[in-house]
C-alpha cells in the first residue's frame, strides 16, 4: 500500500472553501470500518458545484471531494465486506459530510457499500455513477406509477445531453418508450438519437414561462433541470401521467400551479439518491444491469485523469460536458 495518495481536498481559506490536491496517509482517513481502495470516482453536476464553489455542497472542512466509487475492499472490521469484494458508493452525504471519492483510499460505513452489480466493471460503474443511478431511480418510479405498460409511452426527457438525461435516454428507450430529448445543444442530436432519442425539443421553448396548462404532449418525463422547465412539463404532461424530478440544472424554483395536478392528476415523483434506501438502489442498479446497452455506456462516458478536475468541474457548471466522465482517481 503507497505511504501517501492524493486526494483532491476542499479546504477553509479564509471564510471561503477553496480546492487544492493534498498528499494524504491511510492514518489521516476517518475511521469508518471498511477501507475500499478506489480505482475509479466520477464527475457529477454536485461535483462541479462543490469543486468550483458554485454551490455550498461541502458542510465539514477539509473535506475530500466526489459523490460516487468504485473500489475494492482491503480491510473490513464489518462482518458484512471483507478483502476483495468490489464494491460502489453513490451519495451517501460523501462530498457533504464525510470524506469522498477523489482519493485512492476511502475509510467507509458498511451500510453505504453497494456490491458492484453482476455484468459491470469498475469502470463500467463509474460510467453510471450517481447520475446514471439516478436515472434508474426516475425509470423506476415512472414504471411504478404504471406508464410503461403500453408500448411506445412518449416520454420527455430534460437535460438531455448531461449524465442523467443520456441514461434516462437509454433506458426508456430500451424499455420500449418513444424518447423526446429537450436540449440545447443541437450538435449533441445525433449522440442523443444513439442513443434511442426519436424526436427533439429545444430545451429555449421549454425555459420560457408557459400556460397553467398546456397541450398535453407527454405520458411522463425525466426531469434533470427544474424550475420553469419543470413548470411547463407539468402542463403537457397527459392526464394520469407522471414527472420523475431530479434536477436543478435550471434553477431550483418552481414557478409552477396545482392545475395539471387536481385537473389531470398529473403526479410530481421527487426522486433523491442521497439518501435513498438500500432497495431502491438495487433496484435501480439491477435496471440499469438489465436495460443499459453497454455500447452506449461507452459512447456516453470518458476517462479523465484526477488532475483535469478543477477545469472539468467548470465545464461541467457552465452545461458544456456531454454524458459522464470517470475519474481515474490512480
Ligand atoms: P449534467 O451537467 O451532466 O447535465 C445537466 C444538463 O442540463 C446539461 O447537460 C444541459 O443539457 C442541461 N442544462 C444545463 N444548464 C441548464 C440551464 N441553465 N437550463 C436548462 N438546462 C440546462 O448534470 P447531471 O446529469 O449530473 O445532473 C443533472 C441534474 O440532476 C443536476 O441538477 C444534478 O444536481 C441533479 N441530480 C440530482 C440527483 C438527486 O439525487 N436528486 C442525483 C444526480 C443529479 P443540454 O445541454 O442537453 O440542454
Amino acid at each position: 500500500m503507497a505511504d501517501t495518495f492524493r486526494a483532491l481536498m476542499i479546504e477553509d481559506q479564509d471564510g471561503k472553501p477553496k480546492t487544492a490536491f493534498r498528499d494524504l496517509t491511510i492514518g489521516e482517513l476517518p475511521d469508518h470500518d471498511v477501507l475500499v481502495e478506489i480505482a475509479y470516482s466520477t464527475l457529477n453536476y454536485k461535483d462541479g458545484l462543490a469543486i468550483t464553489g458554485k454551490g455550498r455542497i461541502a458542510r465539514r472542512l477539509p473535506m475530500v471531494a466526489g459523490i460516487d466509487i468504485a473500489g475494492t475492499v482491503v480491510e473490513s472490521r464489518s462482518g458484512q465486506w471483507k478483502p476483495g469484494d468490489r464494491v460502489i458508493v453513490n451519495g451517501w452525504g460523501l462530498s457533504e459530510t464525510e470524506w469522498g471519492g477523489y482519493s485512492r483510499f476511502q475509510r467507509l460505513k458498511p451500510e453505504w457499500l453497494t456490491r458492484l452489480p453482476e455484468g459491470f466493471s469498475l469502470k463500467d460503474a463509474m460510467a453510471i455513477g450517481t447520475a446514471g443511478y439516478t436515472a434508474g431511480l426516475c425509470v423506476n418510479a415512472l414504471e411504478d406509477w404504471g406508464l410503461m405498460q403500453d408500448e411506445g409511452a412518449e416520454i420527455l426527457v430534460t437535460g438531455a445531453a448531461g449524465g442523467v438525461g443520456s441514461t434516462a435516454i437509454s433506458l426508456l428507450a430500451a424499455k420500449g418508450c418513444r424518447v423526446t430529448a429537450a436540449t440545447g445543444r443541437p450538435e449533441t442530436h445525433e449522440y442523443l438519437s444513439s442513443l434511442g432519442a426519436s424526436a427533439f425539443v429545444d430545451r429555449a421553448e421549454l425555459a420560457e414561462k408557459g400556460g397553467p396548462l398546456q397541450k398535453e404532449r407527454w405520458a411522463g418525463a425525466v426531469d434533470a433541470v427544474g424550475s420553469t422547465t419543470l413548470a411547463n412539463v407539468l402542463a403537457q404532461t397527459r392526464y394520469g401521467g407522471a414527472v420523475a424530478a431530479c434536477g436543478l440544472a435550471g434553477g431550483f424554483d418552481l414557478p409552477a400551479t396545482v392545475m395539471p395536478h387536481i385537473l389531470r392528476s398529473v403526479a410530481l415523483l421527487g426522486i433523491d439518491s442521497v439518501m435513498a434506501p438500500q432497495d431502491k438502489r438495487d433496484r435501480a442498479w439491477a435496471t440499469l444491469a438489465a436495460h443499459l446497452d453497454k455500447q452506449h455506456l461507452t459512447s456516453i462516458a470518458r476517462l479523465e485523469p484526477m488532475s483535469n478536475l478543477p477545469q472539468l468541474a467548470a465545464d461541467i457548471v457552465a452545461g458544456k460536458i456531454r454524458g459522464r466522465v470517470v475519474i481515474d482517481v490512480a
